[in-house]
């Protein structure tokens, strides 16, 4: 059976049980913090296992993408891990339960219009205590009870070791379906998960029974069609075995699974599975969480193309082959190929440029604590690694663990954050952690927001967070930490999708709490600030007031968000599409893709498309419509986006569509004016565009103007005539820099040469000479260094400029006092080329018209000297 086939037939069996089919979640589900990538199936609907929000259905099923960083090294070694794979699951919330889960997964594996699998190949494992399970595998099922094992809490209970190590919260049994093939390697295919429990505190009796218990299994797409194809591992499938075909290909091998690069092929192919997949929706390669596991597995991939001998960037070749492949359920891979592969080339070229320099200092580095008899990597040691060559200290890892050499794991990390560069790269697949708020979220609904229709509401206080820990009441004098005031509905604006939180405050029975900041997480609007007076209490009812007037100004710079991107995608065209932005009061970032800078004049359009948008006063509406409807109407909607199944879509004057929770304008009017304030990259083909509305952007107008004065005022020029005139005095400065800078650089005649020269007039030296390619700073300088050397000295010095020529005359000042005058002498030869000079008695300067006639003039200035020389009584 195909894998699509497989896919299909799965959700079609669920659906033919009751059960809703849904969509995969996106891969980094970026409103849950407790994960960096999702994990398993259930990661979508942990509100609904904990009855927090409306359940529409109550039987779900859902085929979903899921990455594990925690099998990395599984990867290649083990015939059926993958990081990024696919799970299969059907879910039950307060609906079935143990009894219809174990029937219907029997049903669909074993049924002959199903999977068809003999049964005499599948065993099962249930928890230890689990005799409610254990017993319908037994009775109902008819396993034979050496095909039930019972197993410890390590294994068979979900989260891992709940009741002994906790965390609180929900918590359950599982069972676990096993395929043993004929004279293959047993495999988990499919793990039925029972939450029946909530854990309170240590054993014994910390499992109290759920009022209400679910059901969630997880079935590996990718290991059941190994099964069901018959292939030793899941890398054979129909959907993956091309890929790796690829990857041979690329790499200029055969394709031998026994071999050592035949796991370095199996590695590439998952390797660039994920990438694809994680990129498409918007992770980058980087230094941090997501980014940098996307980094890890990309450079790790690398790592084995470099170790097969490649040597130019390969990956992203491979990107194409992943699209077609997993081209039937997720047919938008197919739209962002070209981006998703120049991505991964940037990285791949970035790598390639340092992993030389990083495996040579590894290897040194390995010889060293072989000859040092040590046998662990130290964290400096690999920090180095990292910091300078960007070798994933996970690679430096396993390549010391073929060596038998350890990790200093805590090493490397002290070192990194001594560095300030930790990248916090693990991943927490703690899915119920003992957060107060995942406590809270059991008990309380989410947070009503009033805040697109009022910015002034009564609220009841349903509850108080201090120091992390929640709380009954909380005095005015306990408030030098910032408190977290949860209220059962608020006008205030939590910081999401860009948007700042609002800052306000709470007022009301003597209580005065400003709100410096308002954040929002796991639906609950979070007022975070200080108790001025007074004492909060669960319960209390209290004003909250929003900061209207900076709303008003994050209204504008949101609204005129919408605008810029529908700007920028009228005028760059549709692929410059939100990377990312941030929207305060009358201030704006917006980051988007564009291969290059945006040009002045493309800027300058865009800025006034906006601002024309604005004069229009368009009516800015919102409404609520099924997430269907908005794509039909032209919404621009994100990869890697989790959009809810009723979405709220703001439309602005028929032009601008966006999916959008954010406060906004009534008309594009109020945006007032709209200022772009500069525009640079962020990244590789992404470019960002920081801009001010309202009274900021007038503000900024103002001082641009108020510039312009200052200098029009400095440089006595017009505005207009600026650029005019700050060219020339440029002009100027550049040409009277090379005269000062060129002298000592380039001496085109030396001193000593010139005074080899030198003629003696009465016990005074006389110089005259031509100095070709000279001009007057350097003339200047060798009479000056003359006179130092030699005195009494005359001399006079010359060079010729295409149609101009040049002289100075200087003396010493013996001559000087002997009432000689450089002025008197360098006048006569200059009317020999034509010209007359100036300067002062010692040093004087002529400019003249005849090059040619420069040697009669030199003639002239000897006979002048003399004369010169004779009258001032030294002749
Ligand atoms: P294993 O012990 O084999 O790593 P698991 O116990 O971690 O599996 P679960 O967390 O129960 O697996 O996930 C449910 C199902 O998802 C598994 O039965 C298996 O079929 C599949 N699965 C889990 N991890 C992977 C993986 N890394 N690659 C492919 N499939 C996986
Ligand atoms: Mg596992």
């Amino acid at each position: 059976m195909k894998t699509d086939e497989l896919r299909e037939k799965y959700l079609d069996f669920f659906v033919s049980k009751g059960h809703t089919r849904r969509p995969s979640d996106v891969l980094v589900p970026r409103s849950d913090p407790s994960v960096l990538f999702t994990p398993a199936g259930m990661n979508q609907f942990k509100d609904h296992f904990l009855g927090r929000c409306k359940l529409d259905f109550t039987r779900a099923t859902t085929c979903q993408k899921c990455l594990r960083t925690g099998d990395i090294e599984n990867v290649g070694r083990t015939a059926y891990h993958h990081t990024f794979f696919e799970m299969l699951g059907n879910f039950s919330f307060g609906d079935y339960f143990k009894r219809d889960a174990i029937a219907w997964a029997w049903e669909f594996l074993t049924r002959k219009e199903w999977l068809g699998l003999d049964p005499e190949r599948l065993s099962v494992t249930v928890y230890l205590d689990d005799d409610e399970a254990a017993e319908i595998w037994a009775r109902d099922i008819k396993l034979p009870p050496a095909k039930i094992r019972r197993l410890d809490e390590d294994e068979n209970f979900w989260p891992a070791s709940a009741p002994s190590q906790g965390p609180d919260g929900v918590c359950g049994p599982c069972s676990e379906i096993y395929y043993h093939p004929a004279g293959g390697q047993s495999v988990e295919i499919w793990n039925l998960v029972f939450t029946q429990f909530n854990r309170v505190g240590t054993p014994p009796n910390n499992l109290r029974p759920l009022p209400s218990k679910n059901i969630d299994t997880g079935m590996g797409l990718e290991r059941t069609a190994a099964v069901l194809q018959g292939v030793e591992t899941n890398f054979h499938i129909d959907i993956l075995r091309p890929i790796v075909a690829a990857a041979a290909e690329v790499c200029g091998l055969d394709y031998d699974p026994a071999s050592d690069s035949g796991r370095r092929l199996r590695r590439i192919t998952d390797h660039v599975r994920a990438c694809t997949f994680a990129i498409h929706e918007n992770v980058r390669p980087g230094a941090n969480k997501e980014n940098y596991v996307i980094r890890r597995l990309l450079r790790r991939a690398v790592l084995d193309g470099h170790q097969i001998g490649l040597r130019e960037p390969f990956l992203h070749r491979l990107v194409p082959a992943v699209a077609e492949m997993m081209g039937k359920p997720y047919p938008e891979l197919g739209e962002t190929v070209e981006r998703v592969a120049s991505v991964i080339r940037d990285e791949e070229k970035r790598f390639f440029s340092s992993i030389d320099d990083g495996l040579a200092r590894i290897e040194s580095i390995l010889k060293t604590i072989r000859r040092e008899n040590r046998n662990e990597v130290l964290g400096r040691e690999a920090a180095d690694v990292y910091t300078t060559h960007g070798v994933p200290p996970e690679l430096f890892e396993s390549l010391a663990a073929e060596h038998n050499v350890a990790f200093d794991w805590e090493g490397f990390r002290r070192e990194m954050e001594h560095h300030g560069v930790l990248s916090g790269g693990g991943v927490v697949v703690d899915v119920f952690s003992s957060d107060p708020l995942d406590g809270l979220a059991k008990v309380l609904p989410a947070t009503r927001f009033l805040g697109y229709e009022t910015s002034e509401a009564e609220a009841k206080v349903v509850a108080l967070l201090a120091r992390r820990e929640l709380c009954d009441q909380v005095d005015e004098l306990a408030h030098d930490e910032p408190v977290t005031v949860v209220l059962d509905q608020t006008p205030f604006y939590g910081e999401s999708g860009g948007q700042v939180g609002d800052i306000g405050a709470l007022v009301g029975g003597g209580v005065e709490f400003d709100v410096i900041d308002t954040q929002k997480q796991r639906g609950f609007v979070l007022h975070r600030g200080h108790l001025r007076r007074g004492q909060l209490k669960l319960g209390g009812v209290l004003t909250a007031r929003v900061d209207t007037e900076r709303r008003q100004g994050i209204r504008r710079a949101h609204s005129a968000t919408h605008l810029l991107h529908f700007a920028l995608q009228k005028h760059l065209g549709e692929h410059a599409q939100q990377q990312g932005s941030k929207v305060d009061r009358d201030w704006l970032r917006f980051d988007f893709r564009n291969p290059q800078a945006v040009t002045p004049a493309e800027l300058a359009t865009i800025e006034r498309e906006v601002n024309e948008r604005v004069a229009l006063g368009a009516a800015i509406e919102w409404s609520e419509l099924p997430i269907a409807d908005a794509r039909r109407a032209g919404a621009m909607m994100l990869f890697g986006e989790k959009y809810p199944d009723i979405v709220r879509m703001v439309s602005m004057g028929g032009f601008s569509r966006e999916l959008c929770g954010g406060t906004h304008l009534d008309s594009t009017g109020q945006v007032g004016l709209f200022k772009i304030v500069g525009e640079e990259s962020v990244a590789a083909g992404i470019r960002r565009i920081t801009a001010h509305t309202g009274a900021a952007a007038v503000r900024t107008v103002q001082e641009q103007e108020a510039l312009l004065r200052e200098l029009s005022q400095l440089l006595k020029a017009t505005p207009a005539d600026l650029p005019q005139r700050v060219s020339a005095i440029m002009k100027e400065a550049r040409e009277l820099k090379k005269q000062a800078g060129a002298a000592p650089q380039a001496p085109q005649a030396s001193v000593e040469q010139l005074l080899a020269t030198a003629e003696d007039v009465g016990g005074t030296k006389l110089v005259v000479a031509e100095v070709p390619g000279a001009n007057a700073g350097v003339l200047r300088q060798q009479i000056d260094q003359l006179r130092k050397k030699a005195a009494p000295i005359a001399v006079l010095l010359a060079t010729r400029e295409a149609d101009k020529v040049l002289l100075v005359a200087g003396i010493s000042r013996d001559l000087e006092a002997q009432g000689v005058s450089a002025i008197e002498w360098v006048r006569s030869p200059a009317s020999v080329v034509g010209g007359s000079g100036g300067g002062r008695a010692d040093m004087a300067q002529a400019g003249g018209k005849h090059p040619d006639r420069l040697p009669q003039a030199l003639t002239e200035a000897r006979d002048a000297a003399r004369r010169l020389l004779a009258a001032g009584g030294r002749v």
